[in-house]
């Protein structure tokens, strides 16, 4: 009895401390603090895991190990690899190549003097000479970087010669800043957009704003009607954790509605085992407006503070992760009827997508 008085009078002293933590958190509509719930245990292992919350989903939260994710359904799957090999060579047009090992995609353009490289990821980049040589015996006179990931440009030193780089102003900054050996800096930079002639080649780079991250370019082959965007839209998958680590997520959002109505017949994300259609675009987009409400929805249901040790009552971000696991919790349950069969790789984001997602919505 004593303990629980001295809870609520602990509920009562920390309330200023929570609004604090609520204005900070840019969350300003608010119901009230929640009483002590009865059923918590006061006599916990400290920092243990407890009890599951209540309607726990079946997918399973981040950090518990899973015996067998769902299957990839077929429409996230594309041409195998040959082993042997260890890359794919696609033909998306007169002179434009994608390069796949299934799980990274870049491009080459082979034009009458050269050949144009569009990334360089280190997962294969050893064999972007080799595929070249499958089509052409002209040298690399160029490589556009899409952004300045290591994961998608840090192979550029396997390709070997001393090729003219174009990127973003940003992503120059960013690889200044980053001084790695393996991304060389870019000695052709644009702000807005850029016409690369090669030859009878074009393409057209253009800066559309940060989502994914600063500097990250649309490239655009004009006669083959093919669009490459890096890390944004992953045909036949959910997008990478946290909507693939978008600096931006509404400004990634209206990305993936911006590449929709693009005008183009086939589309490079820079990711997975095949390239994309305007079917996969609005089907993502369709899917990120399914999270963003499903986590709205999440956050106006959910009351803070319920099932929360009163012990806990003075620990403000003890009460938010409570909160935001419950938030997250209802938008997994919300979504998973509809997207856990139809989106390659569901279960193995989707927390991670309901975390940023609610987070996005309280803050930015
Ligand atoms: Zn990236």
């Amino acid at each position: 009895m004593s303990i629980e008085l001295e809870s609520h009078r602990r509920v009562a002293c920390v309330g200023r401390l929570w609004l604090a933590a609520l204005i900070v958190g840019g969350l300003c509509v608010f119901p009230a603090i929640a009483r002590a719930q009865p059923s918590v245990d006061t006599s916990a292992e400290q920092g243990a895991a407890g009890r599951p919350y209540p309607n726990m989903p079946s997918i399973a939260p981040i950090g518990v190990r899973i015996e067998k994710y769902l299957d990839v359904p077929a429409s996230a799957q594309g041409p195998a690899v040959d082993p042997a090999k260890g890359y794919r060579l696609q033909k998306l047009g007169s002179g434009l190549y994608m390069v796949t090992d299934n799980a990274y995609q870049s491009m080459f353009l082979v034009y009458d003097r050269g050949v144009v490289v569009i990334d360089a990821p280190p997962a294969y980049s050893a064999h972007i000479p080799q595929a070249i040589s499958e089509v052409s015996d002209k040298p690399i006179t160029h490589i556009v970087y899409s952004h300045s990931h290591i994961d998608h440009i840090a192979g550029t030193k396997a390709l070997g010669g001393n090729p003219i780089i174009i990127a973003h102003e940003e992503t120059l900054r960013l690889l200044k800043r980053a001084a790695d050996p393996n991304r060389p800096l870019p000695g052709v930079t644009f702000s807005d957009k850029y016409t690369l002639h090669a030859g009878s080649q074009v393409l057209e780079l253009s800066y559309h704003g940060n989502a994914h991250e600063p500097g990250n370019i649309f490239i655009y082959a004009p006669s083959q009607r093919v669009l490459m965007v890096v890390d944004v839209v992953f045909p036949g998958w959910m997008p990478w954790r946290r909507f693939a680590l978008a600096q931006d997520i509404p400004g990634y959002f209206e990305q993936v509605e911006e590449i929709g109505k693009m005008d183009w017949d086939t589309f490079v994300g820079g990711h997975v085992a095949r390239t994309g259609t305007h079917a996969d675009v609005n089907f993502q987009a369709e899917f990120n407006r399914d999270v963003r409400q499903a986590a709205a929805a999440a956050l106006a249901a959910t009351k803070p503070g319920e099932g929360l040790n009163p012990l806990d009552k003075a620990n403000p971000w003890a009460g938010f992760d409570n909160y935001i696991d419950r938030v997250a919790a209802q938008c997994v349950n919300t979504l998973t009827p509809k997207w856990s069969t139809r989106l390659a790789g569901f279960d193995v984001y989707i927390w991670d997508q309901c975390y940023s997602m609610e987070q996005s919505l309280r803050i930015e």
